[in-house]
């Protein structure tokens, strides 16, 4: 299209229906941790994409398996094999020592399929009534934003008004009440709060098909989980013979110091989820990985995607995935995450910023600053603070009102990461 002369500068949302609440800037380009804007400014990005960029922006390796598998095969569908789906799941299950992937390309279609799956075991093997089986979540649980996943969600922002949910999914469930005569009630499963699994599924273990949880809560604030409390889930998801699923969308692929983050707890999961930095954030790839016994509960015909195991997004795939390996991402963002959270408590040390900053937290780097409400921070808000960094040439964005996460590609330079602590160290001071 050619626009019509005479409007001037092109504005990046002319058109364009606003799903996100984006701060005022038009990204042209990127390389490894920094990102250009379309005047050449440029900034340190301390989001990734949401963690999807793990490997660095454009990375030369990454986009040159692209460029050669575009001119080769990019969609073969899987009415036929493909010669590099095979390479992929070959790949795959070294790595992360599952017996199957099932490839989808969004993060929010992982999470589905998992869904599916799970309650197809639940009727196939664990011999659960048809119809009845559960699936529990926790509060402040973000998996995605399709029907389904939202019906899990306790976020009024996803749900309302989209509703009526899924049945029998979500941090919920009803505890009758043993007097007979009064309603119901209906009791949330808290995040890191073991006893409220345990109490679900006292109650209702034995319709359950599996639990579902992130290892870290990303859009909830970067909330990590009271140490022991992953392996817990674990030993209770067995002892009532349910699939513990681990949504590592977000947390996996090196993001917290460790290929998945259930690796600091050491535990296995049923079944795994990955997506966004599975491509390195050049094509959307997600992945479902699963032993047999789980995996092919789902027969031939019973679910699928055009688009998912192509040849395409399966190349990059595998190039991203030994990016990670080669650059030994998991080490650095290990060590550079410590250097991040050290360096806000220094910066929290000091006067002014002390007051504004509640807290530092995370694992690996994927962190979040937690600011303080209330009469402390006389109304400034996490959003201006954002504002504030982007105009000195550091990208974050809030979580919520007043939680900031700070997650940069995972190649970011030992300087770069100084520089962006410098530059919120001196916007505390004078924000
Ligand atoms: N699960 C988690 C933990 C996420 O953080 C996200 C996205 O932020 C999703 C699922 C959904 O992924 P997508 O946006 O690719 O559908």
């Amino acid at each position: 299209f050619r626009r019509p002369s005479g409007h001037g500068k092109i504005h990046a949302t002319y058109n364009a229906y606003h799903l996100y609440h984006p701060l005022p800037i038009v990204l042209d380009r990127g390389l490894g941790a920094k990102v250009w804007d379309v005047e050449g400014k440029e900034y340190i990005d301390m989001l990734s994409a949401y963690s999807a960029v793990n490997q660095g922006h454009c990375h030369p390796a990454i986009v040159q398996t692209m460029q050669e598998q575009a001119t080769k095969l990019t969609l073969s569908s899987r009415a036929f094999y493909n010669s590099v789906f095979g390479r992929f799941a070959r790949v795959v299950h070294e790595i992360f020592g599952y017996d199957m992937v099932l490839p989808m390309n969004t993060g929010a279609e992982a999470v589905e399929t998992s869904l599916k799956l799970a309650r197809k075991w639940g009727y196939m093997k664990k011999g659960i009534p048809e119809g009845k089986a559960r699936i529990f979540s926790a509060e402040g649980n973000f998996h995605g934003r399709t029907l389904g996943v939202i019906s899990m969600s306790t976020d009024p922002d996803s749900r309302t008004g989209f509703g009526p949910y899924l049945e029998r999914v979500g941090s919920t469930y009803e505890v009758e009440d043993t007097e007979g005569d009064e309603e119901s009630e209906v009791k949330t499963i808290r995040y890191g709060v073991i006893e409220d699994l345990e109490h679900a599924l006292a109650l209702y273990g034995e319709e359950t098909a599996a639990v579902l949880l992130e290892p870290i809560q990303g859009e909830a604030g970067i909330v990590v989980p009271p140490a022991g409390y992953l392996t817990k889930v674990h030993a209770l998801c067995k002892k009532h013979n349910v699939l513990l699923i681990c949504d590592e969308i977000q947390t996996g692929l090196c993001r917290t110091g460790k290929m998945l983050a259930v690796e600091h707890e050491g535990i296995r999961p049923d079944v795994v989820l990955l997506g966004k930095a599975l491509s390195g954030g050049v094509y959307p790839v997600s992945a479902v990985l699963a032993d047999k016994a789980v995996m092919l509960c789902i027969q031939p015909n019973e679910h699928g995607s055009t688009y998912g195991g192509n040849p395409l997004g399966c190349a990059v795939a595998i190039t991203a995935l030994q990016v990670l390996i080669d650059e030994k991402l998991a080490e650095r963002a290990e060590r550079l995450g410590k250097m991040f959270r050290d360096g806000v408590s220094e910066i929290k040390k000091r006067g002014k910023a002390g007051k504004l900053i509640r807290e530092v937290r995370g694992r690996g780097l994927l962190n979040a600053i937690v600011f303080e409400e209330g009469e402390s921070t006389k109304g400034r808000t996490a959003w201006e603070f954002c504002l504030l960094l982007k105009d000195r040439g550091v990208l974050a964005k809030p979580t919520h009102q007043n939680i900031i996460r700070f997650a940069p590609p995972l190649v970011i330079e030992e300087e770069d990461l100084k520089r962006a602590l410098r530059t919120i160290g001196q916007c505390l001071e004078d924000i």
